[in-house]
């Protein structure tokens, strides 16, 4: 259970992502690690219950990560068993006109949780410290008020009852590589291929400086980021999974008090039987 702790960005710390090793795995087999999954999967279904239930707060999942990196993946294999009634997913693209005729934190806004639900974001509004900057779309000065602006957001995020936790899935060059390679293998996964994929990879270190200063400057007490060793994918569902239940156990969530007397029904319908 130390994944949290592992991974955590703390607070005003440095990241040097290539001291990070992406192939960690704990020491663990995929056999074990996915067994382990299963159980998790199962306490994260019924914290998402009480979440629902509760309706007291929502929770806030960024899922970023260079092209290849698993957001994807994550969605399915930790989030895909949540249920519906309650989860929801909401994806970044290239801003529409409409949302680049509001300022950057617009949509990102829009699509927060309501209370008792669990909204994932793949990409965020991460994109407008990230592509934004390592393709010159704004300028600097521009940009470079992101950071506060976006750390300013999810403190009121927070302070109303929105939790907000960060994951950047972290692989290498090679793993990535390897990812778009399996992608033209297999016709199923041809629609996924992006020529961007390819222009952006010759991008690789200025996006590696980028994902460091957002987590540098953005990983907060009420906001964490966290950098998940993300190679192994089943090693990154196992990881983000034990992250998000110590963090819903943290948050010691109580069923609500019944809105009946519900030992009178008992009584009244079922002779008082149990
Ligand atoms: P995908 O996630 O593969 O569907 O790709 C979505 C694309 O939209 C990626 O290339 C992102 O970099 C891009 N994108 C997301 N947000 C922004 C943004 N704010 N400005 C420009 N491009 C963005
Ligand atoms: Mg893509």
């Amino acid at each position: 259970m130390g994944y949290y702790q592992d991974f955590i960005v703390k607070p005003g710390s440095q990241v040097k992502l290539r001291d990070i090793d992406p192939d960690y795995k704990d020491g663990l087999t995929k056999e074990k690690a996915e067994e382990q999954l299963a159980k998790n999967l199962k306490k994260l279904q019924a914290l998402q219950e009480m979440l629902y239930a509760e309706h007291k707060r929502a929770l806030l999942v960024c899922l970023q990560a260079i092209d290849g990196g698993g957001k994807d993946g994550t969605i399915r294999g930790v989030f895909g068993p949540l249920n519906p009634q309650g989860s929801r997913v909401a994806s970044f693209k290239q801003p529409s006109t409409l949302e680049r005729d509001h300022d950057f934190l617009w949509r990102a806004h829009r699509d927060t949780p309501v209370l008792g639900e669990i909204c994932i974001f793949n990409r965020s509004h991460y994109e407008d410290v990230l592509v934004v900057r390592v393709r010159n779309l704004r300028p600097e000065k521009i940009w470079r008020r992101h950071y506060d602006q976006i750390n300013d957001f999810e403190r009121n995020l927070s302070e109303n009852g929105t939790h907000v936790l960060k994951f950047f899935l972290h692989i290498s060059k090679e793993e990535q590589l390897q990812r778009f390679k399996d992608r033209l293998d297999d016709p199923a996964k041809h629609w996924k291929i992006a020529e961007s994929d390819y222009t952006e990879r010759e991008r690789w270190d200025e996006y590696r400086k980028a994902f460091e200063d957002a987590l540098e400057k953005c990983s907060t007490d009420y906001a964490p980021w966290f950098v998940i060793p993300s190679n192994k994918k089943w090693f990154r569902n196992l990881a983000v999974s034990e992250i998000l239940i110590k963090y819903l156990e943290d948050l010691d969530m109580k069923y609500p008090k019944p809105q009946v007397d519900v030992d009178a029904i008992r009584k009244k319908y079922f002779n008082g039987k149990k």
